[in-house]
């Protein structure tokens, strides 16, 4: 049976972007008889919050889109981030790093726009004489071998990465303890069982460290499907600021069913612009109908 999961960051309300993954992750898995898991990624405390989460919630039953079983959130789930830690840490792979740019993002996913930068290994070397006369608390990252890992994607096809060159060693921890995002995201897929992952493309670049993580943690990787990005009809990222992604504004110009057939519309499920419910939906899903590319969208 496929495992899939909804796992939103309660670090803003759902926009329109989220709720075309979700959409899509949710046919997947009714559409095969599987289990839908919602998992909050609440790592970060300063950005995301209880509330967040219960409109989440509610924003994803108004859309039909229901799930199985909750999940302990992340904000709950440190000691089996110290478990995997440890581990990595026990097989030498972990190294402590000062630097200070080390903390940006690394307890939320990085998306695209936000830029990530390979990290050119300044600490990794440092003797034990150069760590103690270090003033400040350590990140600890995860050093990554010269090796290339890929992912075989159910929607983009094959994805391979130089770990070296294309990631570099990445942030497992935080200097204030926060766990990054992709040491997490792999031990909760692992422990929650998940088998399928659908998310936005723009994670692709991070799946193959993850199945890195997942190899090293001797546990199995799920399967993936990364899917389009949505863009206005000018091309341009849809974006929160202009006001496009706001599911409260389109509530009120549209119903639910609408909003569900324009976008299963722009990914190539359903032939016409027209309203249809979440279960409709799953009944017509099909993978090879989905398209690969970013969708400009027009409600
Ligand atoms: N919590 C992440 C986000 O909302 C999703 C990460 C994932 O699907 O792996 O960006």
């Amino acid at each position: 049976m496929i495992t899939g999961r909804f796992a939103p960051s309660p670090s803003g309300k759902m926009h329109l972007g989220n709720l075309f993954s979700f959409l899509l992750a949710w046919c997947a898995v009714r559409s095969a008889g599987g289990e839908m898991v919602l998992r909050m990624e609440d790592l970060d405390p300063q950005r995301t919050s209880p509330e967040y989460a219960a409109m989440i919630r509610r924003d994803l039953l108004r859309f039909g889109l229901d799930w199985d079983r909750e999940v302990p959130c992340q904000s709950t789930r440190t000691a089996a981030y110290d478990a995997a830690f440890a581990r990595l840490e026990a097989m030498g792979l972990l190294y402590p790093c000062y630097c200070s740019r080390s903390q940006v993002h690394a307890a939320s996913a990085p998306h695209l726009g936000q830029s990530e930068f390979v990290y050119s290994g300044t600490c990794r070397d440092l003797s034990p004489e150069q760590r103690s006369a270090k003033k400040r608390p350590p990140a600890w990252r995860l050093r990554v071998p010269d090796e290339e890992w890929s992912v075989h994607d159910g929607l983009q096809g094959d994805y391979c990465e130089l770990l070296s060159r294309d990631c570099g060693d990445f942030v497992l921890r935080r200097a204030d303890g926060v766990y990054a995002y992709q040491l997490a995201v792999v031990v909760d897929d692992a422990d929650n069982g998940v088998t399928q992952v659908v998310r936005g493309r723009d994670l692709l670049a991070s799946t193959p460290r993850q199945m890195y993580l997942f190899s090293l943690l001797g546990r199995p990787a799920p399967e993936y499907y990364h899917v389009p990005l949505l863009l206005a009809p000018d091309g341009r990222r849809l974006s929160k600021r202009d006001g496009d992604l706001d599911l409260e504004a389109l509530l009120t110009r549209f119903s639910p069913e609408e909003i569900i057939g324009a976008l299963a519309h722009a990914a190539g499920l359903i032939e016409k612009n027209e309203a249809i419910s979440a279960s409709e939906l799953a009944a017509e899903f099909d993978w090879n109908k989905v398209k690969k590319e970013d969708i400009c969208l027009t409600l």
